[in-house]
């Protein structure tokens, strides 16, 4: 099914300079970017994002970090985004990531994870609005969508 994930290059990739790198690597697997802005997330919104972390011991750190500094947010549109997206980043932290996925070859920090990807529909669903009005987001083919996601049928 096509689905969307909200992706966000957090505030360490932005300051480390990774963030053409991690756009790169969806960009070379076909994935669709849709919409995309750059901004200074509010500690408001930041809160609302991870308000599922609320009770945990993480939370205000982790509200603190996705509000330090700019990052990009964009919506990645393609069949099974959010599992392709999900496994390309690797684990939460650094260094229990695989070698191979975004956090496992750029980070070895606990927090400072670099990306944040939603890790279900019912969550991209939430997340989304949180940063894009309907109208913000686009609707187009790849002139070679055939060669990306054909099938030998
Ligand atoms: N986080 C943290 N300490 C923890 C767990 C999580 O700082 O012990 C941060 C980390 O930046 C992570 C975010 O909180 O990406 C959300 O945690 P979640 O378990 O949802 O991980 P994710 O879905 O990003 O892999
Ligand atoms: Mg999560």
């Amino acid at each position: 099914m096509v689905e969307r994930t909200l992706i966000i290059i957090k505030p360490d990739a932005v300051q480390r300079h990774l963030a053409g790198q991690i756009i790169s690597r969806f960009e070379q697997k076909g994935l669709k970017v849709v919409a995309a802005k750059f901004l200074h997330i509010s500690k408001e919104t930041a809160e609302k994002h991870y308000a599922v972390h609320k009770d945990k011991p993480f939370f205000a750190g982790v509200v603190k970090y996705l509000s330090s500094a700019p990052v990009w947010v964009m919506v990645l549109q393609a069949e099974d985004v959010i599992k392709m997206t999900r496994k390309m980043m690797g684990a939460t932290f650094g260094y229990d990531a695989e070698p191979g996925t975004i956090r496992g070859d750029m980070g070895c920090s606990r927090g400072y994870n670099l990306v944040h990807g939603s890790d279900s529909p019912e969550s991209a669903d939430y997340e989304i609005p949180l940063y894009f009005k309907p109208e913000e987001i686009t609707n187009y083919d790849f002139a070679d969508e055939k060669w990306l996601y054909g099938k030998n049928d």
